[in-house]
């Protein structure tokens, strides 16, 4: 039987390149989206266009009753959940006496709590099972700091140490839980950075290229297989050398 991964945030960028990818490796993809359902539809198209198995599940990651809900019907038409990728987050950039208590808390929201939520509903079942796979996208930012982007930042670690103490946590039950790290990789989420700046980030970089979506899906499918069956708790940077 095809096995099945989740991946939250899956209708634009790195989270759109890792449900196509997963679904060319012959995986069951549960597409997460919010607010781009056109986008999503299109996805979800192009998958079964080449036969590949998904389906569109709608919800803010960061609400702990539609991530139950989600869940519970990812489990009633996929059944088991092998692989979760929390990928779905935001980003902003204000100087930190801009960011006041609901931007603070949107973006731990969004970006660290929905981590919580999507592993509090996953896990159960991967521990009644023995096995699981769970992989969390977090950023260079997050281990090295961003100035103007201190709540995204402070986000981004605390899915560093999510990652860290929850592997400790489920390793016995057969599950592991890895975290990719990207650097500066070419989305939608870019977009807020002038080119001068892009050329900037570029200049900074060993391997003189900016990061696409599919060096983070190859990394993240490579964390899902069992090649990887002895990698747990790590934080794989995958950044072109910007932060060593
Ligand atoms: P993106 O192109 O802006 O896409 C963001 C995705 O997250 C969209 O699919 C969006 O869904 C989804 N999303 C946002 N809020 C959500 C919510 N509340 N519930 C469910 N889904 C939500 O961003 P990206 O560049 O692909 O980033 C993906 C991940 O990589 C993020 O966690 C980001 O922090 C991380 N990252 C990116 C870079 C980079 O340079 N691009 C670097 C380091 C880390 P809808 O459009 O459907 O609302």
């Amino acid at each position: 039987m095809a096995k099945t991964v989740l991946v939250t945030g899956a209708s634009r960028g790195i989270g759109r390149e890792i449900a196509l990818l997963f679904a060319e490796n012959g995986y069951s993809v549960a597409i997460n989206y919010h607010k781009s359902i056109n986008q999503a539809v299109a996805l979800k198209e192009k998958i079964n266009a080449f036969g590949g198995i998904a389906e569109l599940f709608q919800a803010d990651v960061g609400n702990y009753d539609e991530v139950k809900i989600m869940v519970d019907n990812i489990h009633k038409t996929f059944g088991f959940i092998d692989t979760l990728v929390n990928n779905a987050g935001i980003s902003e950039q204000l100087l930190f006496t801009d960011i006041f208590p609901d931007k603070w808390a949107k973006m731990i929201n969004t970006n660290l709590t929905s981590v919580y939520n999507c592993c509090h509903r996953v896990l159960p079942e991967m521990i009644r099972n023995h096995k699981g796979c769970i992989i969390n996208i977090a950023s260079m930012w997050g281990e090295t700091g961003g100035s103007c982007e201190v709540h995204y930042s402070t986000a981004k670690a605390g899915i560093i140490g999510l990652t860290k103490a929850l592997a400790k946590e489920v390793g016995l039950s057969n599950i592991r839980v890895n975290c990719v790290s990207p650097g500066v990789i070419m989305t939608d989420m870019m977009s807020a950075f002038d080119e001068q700046t892009i050329a900037q980030l570029k200049d900074e970089t060993p391997l003189y290229r900016m990061g696409t979506p599919q060096d983070i899906a190859n990394t993240v499918l490579f964390l899902a297989d069992d090649k990887s069956s002895f990698i747990t708790g790590q934080i794989i940077g995958v950044n072109g050398g910007i932060y060593i």
